[in-house]
């Protein structure tokens, strides 16, 4: 039987604003507001697992540590088929720099390693987010969503964050930078996994 979740303020395990503004837009309707991880001076622990569910079960379990709170974690990234399923968990990887991340530098890094390969057309892949929501008392529940597309060159459009503008998902002509952000969050991983979330967990 699935834990519901009662509260109005729920704590978002993630220092990444672009995440943290989409769930703040995604769960806003129901009434909860959200709180982000660098707003409270959390650390963020380091992801030593191999899937997304590992990861995202690691930062949800640290934020409740830390503060008693429940807390949601979100881990997510691309797979591209042609690149055996990569970046995958190490999406945010590819666009570390001793400056920050660079995610033009990791697009750029994507594409050109499917160049390598003349990957044939389309080069699909898909945005993959796991929800961990934890408790105090160490229960968790886990929530899934893909959004299936391709790969596409050059990046196009100035919404979203991270990868969005070489995303096309499937059924559109336009990137996830160029989508509005409700078109968006209705479609994306993130938007699937919060609805998992929401049906489970919301009477
Ligand atoms: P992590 O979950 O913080 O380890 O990082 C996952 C990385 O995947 C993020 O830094 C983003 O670059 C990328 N990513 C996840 N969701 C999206 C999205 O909706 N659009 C674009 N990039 C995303």
């Amino acid at each position: 039987m699935t834990r519901k979740f009662t509260g109005d303020r729920l704590l978002i395990a993630t220092h990444n604003q672009g995440k943290l503004d989409e769930m703040g837009h995604l769960l806003g309707p129901l009434g909860v507001s959200v709180v982000g991880a660098a707003e409270l001076g959390l650390n963020e622990p380091d992801e030593t697992e191999t899937t997304f569910a590992g990861n995202a079960r690691i930062k949800a379990h640290a934020a409740v540590k830390a503060t008693g709170l429940p807390a949601m974690a979100d881990d997510s990234g691309i797979e591209i088929d042609a690149l055996g399923g990569a970046p995958g968990v190490y999406t945010a990887d590819w666009a570390e720099t001793p400056n920050g991340r660079d995610f033009v530098m990791a697009m750029e890094r994507a594409w050109s390693e499917l160049e390598k390969i003349n990957a044939p057309e389309p080069r699909t892949a898909r945005f993959c987010c796991t929800l961990v929501l934890a408790w105090p008392d160490g229960h968790d529940e886990v929530f899934e969503g893909t959004v299936p597309g391709r790969i596409v060159w050059p990046m196009r459009g100035s919404e979203g964050h991270g990868y969005d503008p070489v995303f096309m998902p499937d059924g559109y002509d336009i990137t996830f930078g160029e989508m509005d952000r409700w078109e968006k969050n209705r479609i994306s991983h993130r938007g699937r996994a919060v609805e998992a979330f929401v049906s489970a967990c919301f009477d």
